[in-house]
């Protein structure tokens, strides 16, 4: 159970605590009275890790190993196909007047289907740029064919006001992608700039979404799946697509539903019950839930507080699970004070029928750095857990 940037910092507006300490979570204190607690630094200490190289973390990965980028893991949770040594780029659609970039998001467009489905395809030599919608403004871009490279800077000026950018490469290896994805933002902008949608908009007195703006290029690595490393079936429930293609990209069976949205709006309850079934026909269930985090990047720790009680109210059904080993800890801290992530190390809680009880009674970042688990890593928690489920293999004789 993951609940995405809950660590924080203490909080003039919550008397110097943490929303976690401020907040009230009778279930979550119940969970680590009936086993251990630790903190996690879940890349390294002082890293603020991202909530893609923090989920692979989280599932054993070596994220200087499989990360290059966001790209491959945003199309691969939005259902694209991704194969290794395919570059993908998030891009925005966004609006331009004479060469200067004036609206990042189009006048906040809601459907880019059909821009995609203009752009969706296009071949450059022995390269093919497939374009699908994601959240929105944004869609992701997939490059397939010999010879790519993530060794290319971004389009996407970030801001508004600047010129939008040539794709150059960082290194030698990165040439042919930038040229080719210079070739592409031209060429779709053409396009774009006759399209139907972008009539009725002017007509209609809407922004025009006219430019595409590449960012975040990643390569596709040869990833192995969780069944290949720990030979385990694998399930997770998130309403956020950089998670679940986290989660898709280590073969697990990315469970969907109605509901989920990933907002502060999802279906918490439906959510819970999703894992709890899931659990039924898994070895392993993962859950995110994002809105703790959407509360720290808001710089709102009252909201944060209460959102956490919120989260422990849903979390009531685990406390009657035996048979199960059950963690509830967060991908990393997002201090509202920070409005941003941070390097600070997470709560964790562990509990299992016969597992070791500490004295922790209170889920909270400072009582479990005094529990039993002490310091890990994220890499070392699927390990932690799947020994606590004796599913590890003895190493020696
Ligand atoms: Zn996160
Ligand atoms: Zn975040």
């Amino acid at each position: 159970m993951i609940c995405d940037g809950l660590g924080d910092r203490a909080n003039r507006a919550l008397r110097f605590k943490t929303p976690l300490q401020a907040a009230s979570t009778p279930n979550m204190d119940k969970l680590v009275s009936r086993g251990s607690a630790g903190i996690m630094d879940v890349i390294s200490p002082g890293i603020p890790p991202g909530s893609d190289t923090a989920h692979l973390a989280l599932l054993g990965y070596d994220p200087m190993k499989y990360y290059s980028g966001r790209g491959p893991f945003e199309a691969l949770g939005i259902g694209m196909k991704v194969d290794p040594g395919d570059v993908a780029l998030r891009l925005n659609f966004s609006t331009m007047e004479k060469g200067v970039i004036t609206d990042r998001r189009a006048g906040r467009i809601k459907d880019v289907t059909q821009l995609c489905e203009a752009i969706d395809g296009m071949k450059f030599g022995d390269v093919t740029v497939n374009v699908q919608p994601g959240t929105e403004h944004r869609g992701v871009a997939v490059l397939r064919g010999p010879d790519l490279s993530s060794s290319i800077t971004d389009v996407d000026p970030h801001d508004t006001g600047m010129k939008f950018l040539k794709c150059k490469h960082i290194t030698k290896e990165g040439e042919k992608t930038a040229n080719i994805v210079n070739m592409f933002v031209k060429k779709a902008n053409m396009a774009l700039a006759d399209h139907p949608l972008n009539n009725v908009r002017k007509v209609t007195g809407k922004k025009q979404a006219n430019a595409v703006l590449p960012r975040g290029a990643g390569i596709m690595r040869e990833i192995p799946s969780l069944k290949e490393l720990f030979d385990i079936k694998a399930a997770a429930v998130s309403g956020i697509s950089l998670v679940k293609g986290v989660c898709r990209a280590a073969g697990m069976n990315v469970r969907i539903a109605k509901g989920l949205t990933g907002g502060i709006d999802t279906d918490l309850d439906k959510k819970v019950n999703l894992a709890l079934s899931s659990l039924k026909t898994h070895d392993l269930v993962l859950m995110n839930i994002k809105f703790p985090d959407i509360y720290g990047h808001d710089g709102d720790p009252k909201g944060k507080k209460e959102g956490v009680e919120r989260i422990d109210k849903a979390l009531a059904p685990f406390l009657d699970l035996d048979r199960t080993v059950v963690a509830v800890t967060a991908d990393h801290s997002t201090p509202c004070t920070v409005m941003n992530h941070s390097g600070d190390p997470v709560p964790l809680l562990i509990t299992s029928p016969d597992g070791r009880r500490d004295d922790i009674k209170t889920f909270d970042e400072i009582q479990c750095a005094k529990g039993a688990i002490q310091s890990i890593r994220g890499r070392n928690l699927l390990p932690l857990l799947l020994d606590r489920a004796n599913k590890v293999e003895k190493f020696g004789a």
